[in-house]
This record gives C-alpha cells, sequence and structure tokens, in this order.
C-alpha cells in the first residue's frame, strides 16, 4: 500500500453544475455570493460540455488553505446544484474518479479526455476581491 503525503494536493477545484435555466440561475447567483465571500479563482461559464464533465459548469480553483472554509460554506448553501470537489495531485483521471467527493446528484465524468498524470498545476491566482465573512 502506497499512501500520499497531504501536500501532494496542489489545489482543488469545486465545479458548480447546472442544468436548465433554472439552475443556470441559481449558479449565477452562488458564484457572485462565492466571490465575495472566498480568496479563489472562479473559471470562465461552460454552457456547453468541456472536457470530461456531463453537464454545464463553471470552475472554482483554490488552494488548500481555503478548503476548510469554502467547502462546508457550498456544502449548506449549493442549493439543489451538483458540485463536484476534487483535488489536483498530477494524476487527473485518479483525481476526478477516485479522489473526488461529491455534493448532491452523482454525475457521469467521461474519464476517456483525463490523462493518468499530468504537469503539475500551477498555484492559484485567486480573481476575487472578498469583503463578506463566510
Ligand atoms: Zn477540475
Amino acid at each position: 500500500m502506497t499512501l500520499q503525503p497531504l501536500d501532494a494536493i496542489q489545489s482543488y477545484h469545486a465545479h458548480i453544475y447546472f442544468d436548465g435555466p433554472d439552475q443556470r440561475r441559481i449558479a449565477e447567483v452562488l458564484r457572485e455570493e462565492i466571490g465575495e465571500r472566498f480568496s479563489v479563482l472562479i473559471g470562465r461559464w461552460h454552457d456547453g460540455l468541456v472536457g470530461p464533465h456531463t453537464r454545464p459548469m463553471y470552475q472554482v480553483a483554490f488552494m488548500p488553505a481555503e478548503f476548510a472554509r469554502f467547502v462546508p460554506w457550498i456544502m449548506i448553501n449549493r442549493q439543489g446544484l451538483a458540485v463536484l470537489i476534487h483535488p489536483n495531485t498530477g494524476q487527473p483521471k485518479a483525481d476526478h474518479l477516485t479522489h473526488a467527493i461529491w455534493l448532491g446528484e452523482i454525475l457521469d465524468i467521461n474519464a476517456s479526455s483525463l490523462p493518468d498524470h499530468h504537469e503539475p498545476e500551477p498555484e492559484i491566482a485567486p480573481n476575487t476581491n472578498p469583503t463578506v465573512k463566510p
């Protein structure tokens, strides 16, 4: 058995999925609220399917130091949206399929687009300027 150290986790992604116009409106509000509360890198909207994802979504990337604040907050505020949270350890296939946690509905992940190994992720440069206490 080979165990990985915690510092194998370079960063995390939360993928916020939405299905249809009602859920997209919820996703829009959540996106604003996340940006007001957390130091994260919010990715662009993917209204079409991209990468291994089988439902429209946007990505929220964050450093390990933000995990203990952001993940509990999205647990209790996701308003029924499916959320995938996965670490980035340089193993995209395992990170999405084996190391991930799901909130709500568990969606299909298209593993054929995920390599086994990947260069280390760059450090996350947040694009938010939080002013609201979570
Ligand atoms: Zn991701």
